[in-house]
């Protein structure tokens, strides 16, 4: 990170506002798990705590069977390889681009979809034009945390005989009418990283619905090794480890918590910023089942400035705002020379792409770092 990147006490603004900042259960209570992989000297390879984890989160979460990953882009590299997905796979350009690498990684090529200008999720209306008899599955993200229409998906890949996996990176914890949203699909894929909202400083999950599913994924992740001497597939290493598993049971512990904070900060921005014109919060007719792991505005012509304008302006004042999804993932270079990467076919992706700006949120942001946060984005719309 470049010192430019640091503005604060040159400028006199105050200490920097980061969009996120981990959560980190209190230390002392890490140490009796430290002691107890010391004693053991079990350090991976599905050990004990990994064990206990994968149980935990199936019970926090609500669902059938999880299995733990180095990292998410591990998990979803080994989700589609785990069900055989060739050919031509329908995905969003509005994303992280870990969701497109992973096409990539299994030598399949991405066929970008619009996203509804709502909820930013795939548009299920446009999905069907854009199959083809190559097309083998559809890789949606729940993009915020919010639910993608999954029915409407489900539908879709029904009756054209697809598979679906969710990059649900965004949505650990979310429930639609009360069940989790990570049992849609034939396979969700959590991530852990340090930036989401329950993490294990690098880590990631894939859930699915069956033992089978799972053991073929477990498989995946250790080599392809099946037993001793069978090596069953050209797996990965994308084993999480004992150190890793320890430390997200004991942050599960927390994370009600962290979610709960993450909801004040969510309610708090919502009402300071309420009539401010030409700054929409998004998602705001969607709060029930939410985790609250981001604080997405779209900043529209009647807002002054620009949305660059605007991140400008608060970077320069040391809150370290970030655009979320800018660049997209088609103008890429290793995707921009797709047919379906071409401009016309993504209108509503660009302008998001064009016009979102994620505040910061995390459990621990104070009232007055919030108030200097929508300070900022009211001195400027009446400079
Ligand atoms: C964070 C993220 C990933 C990648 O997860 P890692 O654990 O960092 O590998 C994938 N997709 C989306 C949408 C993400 O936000």
């Amino acid at each position: 990170m470049s010192r430019a990147e640091f503005p604060d006490q040159k400028r006199g603004v105050g200490p920097a506002i980061y969009v996120t900042r981990p959560s980190l259960p209190p230390l002392g209570q890490f140490i009796p798990y430290l002691k107890e992989i010391w004693e053991t000297r079990v350090l991976t390879n599905g050990g004990p705590f990994h064990q206990r984890l994968e149980q935990a989160l199936c019970d926090y979460l609500g669902v059938p069977h999880i299995s733990l990953f180095t990292n998410g882009t591990t998990a979803l590299v080994t989700a589609l390889q785990s069900l055989r997905i060739s050919g031509e796979v329908i995905t969003t350009p509005y994303s992280f681009v870990a969701t497109s690498h992973s096409l990539l990684w299994n030598g399949i090529k991405p066929v970008f979809v619009d996203v509804d200008p709502v909820t930013l999720n795939l548009d299920p209306q446009k999905i069907e034009a854009a199959i083809t008899p190559k097309t083998t599955a559809i890789l949606a993200v729940h993009c915020y945390g919010r639910p993608c229409d999954v029915d409407a998906i489900e539908n879709i890949a029904d009756r054209y005989n697809l598979r679906v996996i969710y990059d649900a990176a965004h949505a650990f914890g979310v429930t639609r009418a009360g069940a989790s949203i990570l049992n849609h699909g034939d396979l969700s894929v959590l991530s852990f990283h340090a930036t989401k909202v329950f993490n294990t400083f690098e880590g990631g999950a894939i859930v699915c619905p069956d033992a089978k599913t799972k053991q073929r994924i477990d498989h995946l992740k250790n080599f392809g090794f099946a037993d001793e001497v069978t090596v069953v597939a050209p797996g990965i290493n994308g084993k999480m480890s004992e150190f890793n598993s320890a430390l997200g049971l004991l942050q599960l512990e927390y994370v009600d918590a962290a979610i709960a904070a993450r909801r004040e900060v969510y309610l708090d921005y919502r009402r300071r910023l309420a009539d401010l014109p030409g700054v929409e919060c998004l998602g705001n007719a969607w709060l029930e089942g939410s985790n609250f792991s981001y604080f997405p505005v779209m900043i529209t012509d009647r807002y002054p400035l620009t949305r660059d304008g605007l991140y400008a302006h608060m970077r320069e004042n040391a809150v370290m705002v970030r655009r979320y999804f800018y660049p997209l993932i088609s103008e890429m270079p290793m995707y921009r020379g797709l047919a379906s990467a071409a401009a016309g076919n993504l209108p509503v992706a660009r302008e998001a792409s064009a016009r979102v700006l994620c505040l910061p949120i995390y459990e621990g942001l104070d009232a007055p770092s919030r108030q200097r946060v929508c300070d900022l984005i009211a001195e400027a719309a009446h400079a």
